[in-house]
């Protein structure tokens, strides 16, 4: 059997085996393949849609649909030689194992988070893996330490009388937020936030809890509030002080300004995924690949950037 080619074309990767072609991912619309396969409903993850046949999880399908990009779930018979695999990344991300020996793990994160089961990697002769936080230095730290900071840090800013914004990424990150502070009184979301939920809702996921969206009138200070990173507000509106925590990876070594709670791997995870999946070759991509390449190279694995 010849060795299957490994190409990035867009944001997305083609693969040709010894019998078709497999498109994952954001590939440009002129590209043709035999298979289509879309790992999670993340913009820069999404081919261009319209009715686009693809293999992906009704999650994502359903997200997707949200965002404006229709697909039709496409699961026959030549999809048989691929398994999903859950890549605890956001709501119905999946990692691809084809012909059960090259994996595409999509973007990843290794820890069990609400109602998302962590990563767990098979083993594969090749890999082909994110790299978002593929340099030595974003280190974020266990899960549950970072929840529990980010916790104490909300309740302490609340109980002093602050307002609290937590900010970050509207698809998925969110509903995790939402999920962890259900419980307060006066919590608030941003109109895409809301959005979002409700859709996880939808898909079984998440439980009615008596957050409302957020709109300048009649809230009850001090307020939490979650929101995208993307939605403006006005603070001058508050009657109390307000403090921002932005929530996400690149916070590492910003720790005033908000807290390294990502929905990825960061380096140390990259490498134990690495190690488990016990790759001959590796491709990686996206975000600091050419410098993850470099470091796996250095410990001794066959690897390069896509
Ligand atoms: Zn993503």
């Amino acid at each position: 059997m010849n060795r299957p080619v490994i190409r990035r074309v867009g944001n997305g990767v083609v693969i040709d085996t010894y019998n078709k072609r497999i498109a994952i991912d954001k590939v440009p619309k002129n590209v043709s393949a035999d298979l289509y396969l879309v790992s999670h409903a993340h913009t820069d993850h999404l081919p261009p849609g319209g009715n686009m046949k693809v293999l992906a999880s009704n999650e994502t399908i359903e997200l997707a649909k949200l965002r404006g990009y229709k697909y039709i779930a496409d699961n026959g018979d030549k999809y048989r030689d691929i398994e999903l695999i859950d890549n605890g990344h956001i709501l119905g991300s999946k990692a691809f194992l084809i012909n059960g020996n090259i994996l595409y793990t999509g973007d990843i994160n290794i820890y069990d988070r609400e109602f998302l089961k962590g990563f767990r990697p098979p083993q594969a002769d090749i890999l082909i893996i994110e790299a978002t936080y593929g340099l030595r230095k974003y280190i974020f730290g266990e899960y549950n330490k970072l929840l529990d900071k980010l916790i104490q840090k909300v309740y302490k800013s609340l109980v002093n009388g602050v307002n609290t914004i937590l900010e970050a990424y509207p698809l998925g990150k969110t509903q995790l937020l939402t999920n962890i502070f259900k419980d307060y009184e006066n919590l608030y979301v941003s109109k895409s936030v809301y959005n979002y939920n409700k859709a996880y809702q939808k898909l079984g996921y998440m439980k009615e809890t008596k957050y409302k969206i957020y709109n300048e009138q009649n809230i009850i200070e001090p307020i939490l509030l979650i929101k995208s990173n993307t939605s403006k507000i006005d603070l001058k509106k508050f009657r109390l002080r307000t403090k921002i925590i932005r929530l996400t990876g690149w916070m590492v070594g910003r720790e005033d300004k908000g807290l390294p709670l990502s929905d990825h791997a960061d380096y140390p995870n990259l490498l134990r995924v690495v190690d488990k999946v016990a790759p001959k070759k590796i491709y990686t991509i996206f975000g600091y690949s050419k410098y993850f390449a470099n470091e796996l190279n250095r410990l001794g694995y066959d690897a390069e950037s896509l």
